[in-house]
């Protein structure tokens, strides 16, 4: 049941900790329509209070941190989520551990496993990095990004700040548009949204087309302007540089002509249509500044902000099943 303040924000009735079917959070698929809607709850609610002391479901909790890829975004939000919940966070920095000497990532999470985490949100620029982190060791397993695979965090922030602006996922169209091959975004967005009944259509480059894209249930464009007609919601993905071989795209220029997002492209979409970034921006390659920065029709700081809530959500859910 969703209800809206004065200034159009919708929020739902508040509900209590999710308890997940899985031990650890590796990926949106597979992910059952009630246990997503039950994180979006959840989250919704921790958004509408976002100081400490709403829950202290994390107290006398550890919780680390292990990034072998950079993050700003991510990190942050998850160490803050994490102590708004009462738990006690530790970051490593992998350029500072001894990764650094050669350990695999097999030793350092069996090293630090056996210091008792509770929960060990992993970033890895493998894809299957979270899933094979989480068949040794003790601790939940939160995938923050595993290479190209999923970003599961990411998609449920996504769908929360979505809910929040139009009240529901269910019947909007949406372009999610640029370096879907290298984007584990795109691949948690697919799953989400699909899953709760958004219309989803993939505009690219014929280049940064995944290969399975035929398994996923959505329409694809290689024309940006025909990609993005009427759709609800505009998604745009960073060209994901550190994935690629070099040869995918022409100049950044030439890029930005054809798949970058304007103003003037964005008319093709709904009247009222949304524009949405997972961070962080290249700005002039895949999106422009004014686009990024209109108060109106950007929803890319929400997204910033949805992403402290979402991460308490998914916690928080995670200990609760360890209870
Ligand atoms: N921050 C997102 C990720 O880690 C998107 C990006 O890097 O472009 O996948």
């Amino acid at each position: 049941m969703t209800k809206q303040d004065s200034k159009g924000v919708h929020s739902h009735e508040i509900t209590g900790p999710v308890a997940l079917t899985s031990r650890h959070l590796l990926g949106i698929e597979g992910m059952s329509p009630i246990e997503i809607r039950s994180l979006l709850d959840r989250g919704h609610m921790f958004a509408d209070n976002p100081h400490d002391g709403v829950s202290d479901a994390l107290k006398g909790k550890t919780i680390i941190n292990l990034f072998y890829e950079n993050s700003t975004r991510t990190r942050v939000s998850f160490e803050l989520a994490a102590k708004r919940l009462g738990g006690s966070v530790l970051n490593i920095s992998v350029a500072g551990s001894s990764v650094k000497k050669g350990e695999t990532l097999l030793d350092t999470a069996t090293t630090l496993n056996a210091m008792h985490p509770d929960i060990l949100v992993i970033r890895h620029n493998c894809s299957g990095a979270a899933l094979l982190l989480s068949q040794h060791v003790d601790a939940a397993v939160i995938n923050a990004g595993d290479g190209r695979h999923e970003h599961p965090t990411q998609a449920l922030l996504d769908a929360l700040t979505i809910r929040r602006r139009i009240g529901r996922i269910e019947g909007l169209k949406i372009a999610i548009c640029g370096d879907i091959a290298n984007s584990r975004v795109a691949r948690s967005n697919i799953h989400l949204l699909g899953t709760l009944g958004a219309e989803l259509q993939l505009v690219c480059p014929v280049t940064l087309l995944p290969a399975d894209i035929g398994n996923m249930g959505v329409s694809v464009y290689t024309d940006f302007e025909a990609g993005i007609e009427g759709c609800d919601i505009v998604m745009m993905l960073r060209l994901q540089t550190e994935r690629m071989a070099g040869t995918e795209t022409p100049s950044q220029r030439e890029y930005f002509n054809l798949f970058g997002l304007d103003s003037g492209k964005l008319m093709r979409a709904a009247p009222k249509a949304l524009v949405m970034h997972p961070g962080p921006m290249n700005r002039g390659v895949e999106i422009d500044s004014a686009t990024a920065d209109d108060v109106e029709k950007s929803l890319i700081r929400t997204q910033v902000e949805m992403g402290v809530a979402a991460r308490m959500a998914c916690l928080e859910a995670l200990v609760t099943r360890q209870t």
